[in-house]
């Protein structure tokens, strides 16, 4: 059935395959179809068929060239001479641009011809329109750079094919900017293929390439069968991240952070970045360091390393961070911490500090947050003014080769075309045409701050692992790699043949290197001396104390000068009624008329830490106005786009606020921020979660970093997590921040775990995080309905006195009265005390847990000792028994009760789901926790799993 053209291409438009720039090659087949059906593949023919309608469609190519032609036809028709030189003008400047947009799929990318490449009939002369007649006729070069305006097609064609169809495919006609279009056209086309390497940074290539072999084929021997994930077959990362860091460093960079996937890490650690070979050798002959669960440790090939190397301008800075098995999460980790560095040296144009994410092939396709991390790039909270990315392509990933199975598009990078970075394909066998693809994306970055790719096209020598036999699973693609000479082979033979060396000379650089490691030397020369002035002073907040007393509290004056500069807003800023009127009550607590609500209470806590010297960043879904309508740290004005941050005016040159309403990510979004934190000791970086349940998107990061990164890797955080949690009737999702996941996670001392009951109490929390020394991550179950529950308050008092209660007792009871004792957390409270306070009873205490891990063991023991008369204890939550903090914490309240009193449970019955849909239900069940409680109908719910 013939379908209307117009409709069929809206229709596909909306189809990636079909989008943007493939439009041109989509049409040029088409035009290719017209005239021969047969000269394309049966699934295009199949495609176009559709389009036959009654009449033909007639074919575009000719028709566009008479109308070139007509312009100059001469009266009485037929085509001059001059005529047809046009029309074949017009056909060589389409060919070059044929060129400028396919050549990749032309260009020698793989080095053992594995893949199946596209046909490119549209890089023919026939196709445009030309013959080999045309070879000698001189034509206008039009855009493509060269030395002349004119050229022989033979010429031109040459310098195309040797520009774009070589060792380099390089993609860029996607970007819709002219001037880096140009930009790059200048910088590939006008060396037509020619790089022009010296004979010294050959040797130095060559050198790299001897080292990267040299180190595993040394393990190989050595530490027979184990593992270490070979770089071989990818060995040319190793000249290239040597040529990077040179060149990085012409370019006045101060710092570069790494962060990288398994295959060839120890050779990077060993041959880029220095780490010591005894060191290596020791964790491959498994060392007697003593590790225990507070020192954890990791595998070899997760570690990190930093040092410092000479460069043109002084020393730069390396850091290759330590990442889990979940590969690609580093990368937001990676940006966090670039970010943060940039911060620190006041980094504008963010030129100083780069970041080099080096990714495997399938991951960087399959992995959801490579995505979330381009979708990042461009936006301001996040901008590291562009990544430089090298996928190391070694076309299999495991066991699954593209061809087979990956089959996310033609190449590993689409996804990179997002934010139009420009892509180049490399043939990892020829390391002059890698180390110039990476200059000219290095140097790209630096211009336009955007991210650049570079696709290390390549072949992995050995199984995934050392230990795995990879001809099992792709039997005809390993009989091509078992036959291919290496990297280091193919290149010093080209060398010796250019007359650069001697055969000689590469044997020895060979013997030379395996006499180092011998010898256990470093590999790699360091700088004399880092005196950088923005050195991180962390030594301070190593061994940090959970139970430091620290002073949390501001004296009257300076709860007076925050609270003005809270409140006081210019009168250009006009805002929302609602957010007025939010305004003039928090004037109202600053002068003492109404009690002191949340918002208030935590933008006081940001007041002061700013004004103690501290960076604050608060990043999160709506964080600026808050979920709940609560915070308002940015307020907009209605009559213009123009907002305000009040706490902006507590800024300094050192001391800056960030309040940044995040992309809608999770995963890359909290890895950014737990990166931020561990570079930063300084900063107060709080991510903020929509609803609790959100984190749930990001579990990798809180399991493979945040709770355990200090047990692994020895690296602090002193990150905060806002999840709002509590059980309003919301529905399954929104209720839980899972509680219950946190607290599993928690062991010696790795992070805490609170659920704030009160405004001062958030605000004593908030600032016990940065005025302790220790720099540990922090989970606060926050509140949604209490941000306006009219019992939920504080004083000014509560904020000039005092400071973080763990557990806060009963105040109002006799103790001697009491003969049931409730213990809870965060809004469960409230409820109990409605139902006390209602019905006048006097023989409950209620007393607050503030804090569930580190578990307040003494301070809990010491209330329960003051019940003398009690009966028994019992532990009242809203989540189901399965959830919440009961099977969690339940040790530790048996452990305070000891056997004085009986423990009892109050709360939700066993579920699957954290809560229930309907609010009728919701309500009943609540109703019925309360009850259980105060009553001491114990036993019903625990009966009843
Ligand atoms: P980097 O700038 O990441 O290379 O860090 C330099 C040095 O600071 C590291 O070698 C560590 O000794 C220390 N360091 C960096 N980050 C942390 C952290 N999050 N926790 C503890 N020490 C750190």
């Amino acid at each position: 059935m013939s379908i209307p053209l117009a409709n069929w291409i809206k229709e596909k438009q909306q189809s990636a395959p079909f989008f943007g720039a493939n439009s041109a090659w989509l049409e040029q087949y088409y035009d290719l179809y017209l005239q021969d059906p047969q000269a394309v593949t049966p699934e295009l023919q199949q495609l176009f068929k559709q389009f036959d309608g009654e009449q033909p469609d007639v074919r575009h190519q000719p028709v566009i060239e008479q109308f070139i032609a007509a312009g100059q036809l001469p009266a009485g028709g037929g085509l001059s001479g001059d005529a047809d030189h046009a029309m074949k003008q017009a056909a060589v400047l389409r060919l070059i641009n044929s060129y400028r947009l396919r050549g990749h799929q032309k260009a020698d990318l793989d080095p053992i011809n594995y893949s199946k490449r596209p046909d490119t009939p549209d890089l023919t002369l026939s196709f445009h329109g030309l013959s080999e007649t045309d070879l000698n006729t001189r034509f206008n070069t039009g855009s493509l750079v060269t030395d002349t305006p004119e050229m022989s097609l033979a010429d031109i064609v040459d310098r195309l094919e040797r520009v774009y169809c070589r060792h380099i495919g390089v993609e860029y006609m996607h970007i819709t900017d002219i001037e880096k279009r140009e930009w790059l056209q200048q910088r590939l086309e006008k060396p037509a293929g020619e790089f022009g390497f010296s004979d010294d940074a050959k040797k130095q290539m060559l050198k790299k390439l001897t080292q990267a072999e040299g180190m595993e084929r040394y393990l190989h021997t050595k530490y027979v069968g184990q593992k270490r994930f070979s770089l071989e077959g990818g060995d040319a990362l190793i000249p290239q991240m040597d040529a990077l860091i040179g060149h990085l460093g012409k370019h006045q960079v101060k710092e570069i952070v790494f962060g990288m996937a398994h295959r060839g890490r120890l050779n990077m650690l060993i041959n880029i970045l220095g780490k010591s070979p005894a060191d290596l050798f020791d964790e491959f002959e498994g060392s007697d360091e003593s590790l225990d669960n507070v020192n954890s440790g990791d595998v070899k090939y997760h570690k990190g390393y930093s040092s410092d190397v000479p460069g043109a301008h002084g020393p730069v800075h390396l850091a290759m961070a330590f990442n889990p098995s979940h590969l690609e999460i580093i990368n937001p980790v990676v940006l966090g911490s670039v970010r943060a560095r940039q911060v620190r040296r006041d980094d504008q144009n963010k030129n100083q500090v780069v970041p080099v994410l080096i990714h495997g092939d399938a991951s960087f396709e399959g992995q959801g947050v490579i995505m979330e991390l381009f979708n990042m790039a461009r936006v301001e909270g996040f901008d590291v003014g562009g990544t430089i990315h090298v996928v190391v392509n070694n076309q299999i990933g495991f066991t699954t080769t593209h061809a087979l199975d990956k089959k996310g598009g033609l190449y590993c990078t689409e996804v990179a075309k997002m934010v139009q970075a420009p892509i180049f394909h490399v043939n990892g066998d020829d390391p002059e045409a890698v180390v110039f693809a990476t200059q000219v994306a290095a140097d790209y970055r630096q211009r336009f701050d955007i991210d650049v790719v570079i696709d290390l096209v390549c072949y992995r020598k050995h199984g995934h692992n050392e230990a795995d036999e990879p001809s099992a699973t792709q039997p005809k693609m390993y009989k091509i790699i078992k036959k291919h000479p290496t990297p280091r082979e193919i290149y010093s033979q080209k060398l010796i043949e250019n007359g650069v060396i001697d055969s000689s000379y590469a044997e020895q650089l060979m013997n030379d290197y395996r006499d180092s490691l011998d010898d256990k030397q470093h590999i790699v020369e360091f700088a004399d001396e880092n005196n950088d002035q923005f050195v991180v002073d962390w030594p301070p907040h190593l061994d940090g104390d959970l139970r430091e007393k620290v002073d949390t509290t501001i004296s009257e004056e300076q709860f007076k000068k925050y609270a003005e500069i809270i409140t006081d807003l210019p009168d250009d800023i006009k805002p929302h009624p609602r957010v007025k009127s939010i305004n003039d009550n928090r004037i109202k607590m600053m002068r003492d008329e109404i009690p002191m609500d949340w918002g208030f209470a935590e933008t006081l806590a940001y007041a002061s830490i700013l004004d103690d010297g501290y960076q604050i960043r608060l990043d999160g879904q709506d964080s600026q106005r808050g979920t709940f309508f609560h915070r308002h740290a940015v307020i907009h004005t209605t009559d213009s786009a123009k907002n305000y941050t009040p706490l902006e005016r507590l800024e300094t040159d050192s001391n800056k606020i960030d309040i940044i309403n995040s992309v809608l990510s999770e995963l890359a979004v909290l890895g950014f921020e737990y990166g931020y934190a561990t570079a930063e000791p300084n900063a107060l970086v709080i991510w903020e979660a929509q609803f609790g349940d959100f984190a749930n998107g990001a579990q990798v990061v809180i399991d493979q970093f945040i709770s355990s990164g200090e047990a692994k890797w020895g690296r602090l955080s002193g990150l905060v997590m806002f999840l709002p949690h509590g059980f309003e009737g919301q529905g399954p999702e929104h209720s839980s921040a899972r509680l219950e996941r946190f607290l599993q996670l928690c062991a010696v001392n790795n992070m805490q775990v609170c659920m704030p009951s009160t405004p001062a109490q958030t605000f004593h929390m908030i600032r016990r995080q940065m005025l302790r020394k220790a720099r540990k991550p922090l989970i606060v179950m926050t509140p949604k309905s209490l941000l306006r529950h009219k019992e939920a308050v504080s004083t000014k008092q509560q904020l000039t006195q005092g400071g973080f209660q763990l557990v806060i007792p009963d105040r109002k009871v006799t103790n001697k009265a009491v003969e049931r004792i409730i213990l809870c957390s965060g809004k469960v409270y409230y409820d109990l005390m409605k139902r006390i306070n209602e019905n006048d009873i006097k023989n409950i205490a209620v007393i607050r847990i503030e804090q569930l891990y580190p578990f307040p063991r003494p301070e809990l023991t010491a209330e329960l000792d003051k019940f003398t008369n009690a009966k028994e204890v019992i532990w009242c939550q809203e989540e189901p028994i399965n959830q919440g903090a009961w099977f969690q914490i339940r040790h530790h309240l048996q452990h305070c009760v000891a056997d004085r009193f009986p423990l009892y449970y109050a709360g939700r019955k066993g579920s699957p789901s954290p809560a229930v849909g309907s609010y009728q239900v919701h309500v009943k069940e609540q109703n019925q926790l309360i009850e259980d409680a105060i009553h001491g109908n114990h036993g019903s719910a625990i009966d009843a799993e």
